[in-house]
């Protein structure tokens, strides 16, 4: 094909051959085909196919390339992997499968290409195109994955009932790819997601949440949540968001769908390049305290008390149960959902400098992307109000930033440390000195002194002596 790059050119020359010296047929297939028709430019991964041993045809490509790369070796899966020119080529022996009904680990045998087509998951992957010299760039494509690819449609290449149930991660990677590609999934098939959804549980939950991520970092997350929850498997995935679905009405009072709202928050968040995955995961998460809190009120309608409170509690056990990282993220995302609410109780409260100092020690770097999620969460459709809110939000963003610049409690350090104290009173480490020091933190962010050196130790011989000290 001439529409090839030269980089990608240059590779699949050294590929052919090197197939055709071990007289074994290859082909490109995969998401580069796919994404290469859809005149995608940069691809990084390439899948190469060859009828016959992939591991052998790496070992024959490595050879002709300088200086050698080191060939990535899955014995157990027949694969071979290696580095070139920044791209990361895979090579795999053609196969042909089949499927135990408890596990989506096939059985595999050495197969044509065209068994190896059938296995793949949707016929806009079951693209081949030929890197065999007697028919180099013809596509090869036996199941109307070309038209596929111009009407935008998922489909299966085989029966959508056996494709999902013998491999179910594949309904996750139809409502990703449904995502990424804003593409349709025919609606035989997404019926039959619908039918095998509890077929996701012989799915392990890391290679779930893979695919679950991709989702939430594509362009517009809301059309595979959507799909996750049309097709059911959202409940058994992520059931506390499934929760938040419906609205209530009572007396007149009518309380907004936080399901509906979620996703378009999610969605705001993923605008303007933010494509921070934890950011995303607050979006999601921010609400979902709502549906333990719901409460209805005479005279005042619908109430969701201390909901960001009960939800950041959730987060834990959340991100355990869907093996998200413990760590730093989990914190983040549970501190963020605690204090989602804060900077609009500081708007309503027009609040003094010091409680906005306490909310810059409590949020530390992470204050632009709580007050970014405030503004994601306006999804109000009175165009008024939401201008209004959004102004006071970015007003209450400078004065922040000018706070800071002024006060730098944002890497909280304390200007006196406890080696000054013990210097000063000629003291061993005891419990005063934390007194003392949390004194000094008080009174800084209380703004009764500024945050430099020369008044924290002028407090601090204060409250030494208040305390019995000596200076000596
Ligand atoms: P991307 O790399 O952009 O996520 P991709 O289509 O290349 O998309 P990979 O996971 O890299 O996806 O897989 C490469 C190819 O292997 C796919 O295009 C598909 O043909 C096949 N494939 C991957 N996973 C499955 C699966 N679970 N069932 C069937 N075929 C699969
Ligand atoms: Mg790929």
């Amino acid at each position: 094909m001439k529409l090839f790059s030269a980089i990608h050119r240059n590779i699949f020359r050294i590929i052919s051959l090197s197939a055709k010296r071990i007289q074994q047929d290859c082909y490109v297939v995969g998401g580069y085909v796919r994404d290469f028709l859809l005149g995608k430019k940069i691809y990084k991964d390439l899948d190469i196919l060859t009828i016959g041993e992939g591991i052998k045809l790496a070992k024959e490509v490595s050879k002709h390339i300088n200086p050698t790369p080191r060939i990535n070796i899955f014995k157990r899966f027949g694969t071979a992997m290696l580095e070139y020119k920044n791209h990361k080529i895979e090579f795999v022996g053609s196969r042909k499968e089949s499927y135990h009904l408890y596990s989506r680990n096939p059985i595999i045998e050495i197969g044509s290409l065209q068994d190896d087509q059938k296995r793949r998951d949707f016929t806009i992957n079951a693209l081949a195109i030929s890197l065999n010299e007697r028919n180099y760039g013809e596509l090869i494509d036996p199941f109307g994955g070309l038209s596929d690819l111009e009407r935008k449609t998922l489909r299966t290449p085989l029966s959508s009932d056996v494709t999902y149930s013998d491999d179910p991660l594949r309904m996750m990677r139809a409502i990703r790819f449904a995502t990424q590609l804003q593409f349709f999934i025919e609606k035989s098939s997404f019926q039959s997601i619908q039918r095998n959804r509890n077929r996701i549980n012989i799915v392990s939950m890391e290679r779930i949440i893979e695919e679950f991520n991709k989702i939430l970092l594509s362009k517009k997350p809301s059309i595979g949540l959507f799909l996750l929850y049309e097709s059911g498997l959202l409940s058994i995935i992520l059931p506390e968001l499934t929760l938040l679905q419906g609205i209530e009405e009572k007396n007149g009072y009518k309380h907004k769908d936080n399901f509906y709202h979620t996703l378009q928050v999610v969605d705001n968040i993923s605008q303007e390049k933010i494509n921070s995955l934890w950011l995303r995961w607050v979006a999601l998460l921010h609400d979902i305290g709502k549906a333990y809190t719901k409460k209805f009120l005479p005279k005042i309608g619908w109430c969701f008390h201390a909901h960001e409170l009960v939800g950041s509690k959730m987060v834990p056990k959340i991100f355990q149960r869907l093996k998200l990282p413990k760590g730093e993220p989990m914190r983040y995302v549970k501190k963020m959902i605690q204090h989602s609410y804060k900077p609009i109780v500081l708007i309503e409260d027009n609040t003094s400098d010091s409680a906005i100092r306490r909310f810059l020690f409590d949020m530390g770097k992470d204050i632009e992307d709580l007050i970014k999620l405030c503004i994601a969460d306006i999804t109000t459709k009175n165009v008024e109000k939401k201008n209004l809110y959004t102004n006071n939000l970015f007003i209450l963003l400078e004065r922040i930033k000018k706070l800071e610049e002024r006060d730098r409690i944002q890497n909280w350090k304390s200007p006196i440390s406890g080696n000054d104290i013990m210097n000063a009173f000629h003291i061993n480490p005891c419990k005063k000195i934390g007194v003392i020091k949390n004194f000094i933190k008080e009174s800084i962010l209380e703004g009764r002194i500024s945050n430099e050196f020369h008044s924290a130790y002028f407090l601090m011989l204060k409250k030494g002596e208040e305390l019995g000290l000596k200076k000596r």
